[in-house]
C-alpha cells in the first residue's frame, strides 16, 4: 500500500483503516514538504535582501585635501605592485583578461597550467577553445574569456609578430582588451604613465571625494589631474589595495583607515552604522515593552 513502506510511518493505530492511514501519511509528508519549502523560501529571501548601499558623498574635496589623501595612501602602500603573477607582457595580458569578474588570487591559481600548456602567443593561437576552457573554467565567464585570449593571441601573431604592442590603440584593438586592460598592461608591463580604473578604484576614488565622475574615463581624468604623470601607475595600485584591504564595498573599515580624518565618506559610513544599530535597539526595547504587561498581570 502507498505509504506503508515509508520509514517512521509504518504503524497503523488500532481501528485505523488503510485509507485513513494513507491519508495521514500523505498529509504528514505534505506538511514536511511545505515547512521545508517555507524554510527554503525564507533562506532565499534572507540571501536576497539587498545590502544597504553606502552612498558616495557626490562632492569633490578640495585639491589640497585630495592630494593629502593620495599622499597618505602612498605612505600606506609604498611598494604597491600588481598581485597578478606573470613573467612577460604576454602572460600579463592574458592574466588581466582573465581577471575580469574574478579575483587575482583565482587567476594566479589558474594561469600556471594555462601557460605551461600554451607558453607563447603562437601556441595559444593554435589552441582549441574547449581545451582552454577546461584550464580556465574556475574563472568566471570562462567561455568568453577562452575565446578572447585565443583571438588576442591570434591577433598578436598575425599583426604584431607575436609580441604585445606598446601603443594603447593597438592594445585596445585586441579582442577582450578595453581601456582598463590596456592601461594595466601599459603601466605594469611597460612602465607607461597610465591609470587603470577598475571597480575598487572607482569606489575608493568616489568615497575619497576625488571625483564625481560617472564613467571610468571621467574618474581616470579626475584622479590623474591630481598627480604628476610619474605617479599615475602607482596611484592605481594604492587605490586598489586600499579598496581590497580597508575601504571594502559593503563594510569599509574606517576605524583602521589612514585617511579617516579627512575622508568625506567616513561620516556617511558612521551615520549608516548608527542607523543600523538603532533599529535593533529599538526592536529590543519594543519586545521588552510587549512582554512587560504580561509579567505585570502575573503579580
Ligand atoms: S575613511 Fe572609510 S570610507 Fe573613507 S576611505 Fe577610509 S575606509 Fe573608505
Amino acid at each position: 500500500m502507498p505509504g506503508e513502506s515509508r520509514a517512521g510511518y509504518r504503524h497503523r493505530r488500532a481501528g485505523e483503516t488503510t485509507a485513513d492511514h494513507d491519508k495521514i501519511v500523505d498529509l504528514t509528508f505534505a506538511l514536511h514538504r511545505s515547512r521545508f519549502i517555507g524554510r527554503l523560501r525564507a533562506a532565499i529571501e534572507r540571501k536576497m535582501t539587498p545590502v544597504a548601499v553606502i552612498p558616495f558623498p557626490n562632492r569633490k574635496v578640495s585639491k589640497t585635501i585630495a592630494k593629502k589623501e593620495l599622499g597618505l595612501l602612498e605612505e600606506a602602500y609604498p611598494h604597491a605592485v600588481t598581485a597578478l603573477t606573470y613573467r612577460n607582457p604576454f602572460e600579463l595580458l592574458v592574466a588581466v583578461i582573465l581577471s575580469a569578474q574574478c579575483t587575482d588570487a583565482r587567476v594566479n591559481l589558474t594561469t600556471p597550467a594555462l601557460f605551461a600548456a600554451y607558453p607563447t602567443p603562437k601556441a595559444l593561437a593554435a589552441a582549441r577553445s574547449s581545451d582552454v576552457e577546461r584550464l580556465i573554467q574556475s574563472c568566471g565567464f570562462f567561455r568568453t574569456k577562452a575565446k578572447n585570449i585565443i583571438a588576442a593571441a591570434r591577433a598578436l601573431v598575425e599583426t604584431h609578430a607575436g609580441r604585445v604592442p606598446e601603443a594603447r590603440e593597438d592594445l585596445e584593438a585586441l579582442p577582450g582588451v578595453g581601456r582598463k586592460t590596456a592601461s594595466v598592461v601599459l603601466s605594469v608591463a611597460f612602465g607607461e604613465a597610465a591609470f587603470a580604473v577598475d571597480t575598487h578604484v572607482f569606489r575608493v576614488a568616489h568615497r575619497l571625494g576625488l571625483t564625481v565622475g560617472t564613467t571610468p574615463l571621467a574618474v581616470e581624468r579626475d584622479v590623474t589631474a591630481l598627480l604628476p604623470e610619474s605617479q599615475w601607475r602607482f596611484a592605481h595600485h594604492w587605490l586598489i589595495l586600499h579598496g581590497r584591504a580597508i575601504c571594502k564595498a559593503q563594510r569599509p573599515l574606517c576605524d583602521r583607515c589612514p585617511v579617516q580624518q579627512i575622508c568625506p565618506s567616513a561620516p556617511i559610513v558612521a551615520k549608516m552604522r548608527a542607523g543600523r544599530a538603532n533599529p535593533g535597539a529599538a526592536g529590543a526595547e519594543a519586545r521588552r515593552r510587549s512582554r512587560a504587561p504580561a509579567k505585570a498581570s502575573k503579580g
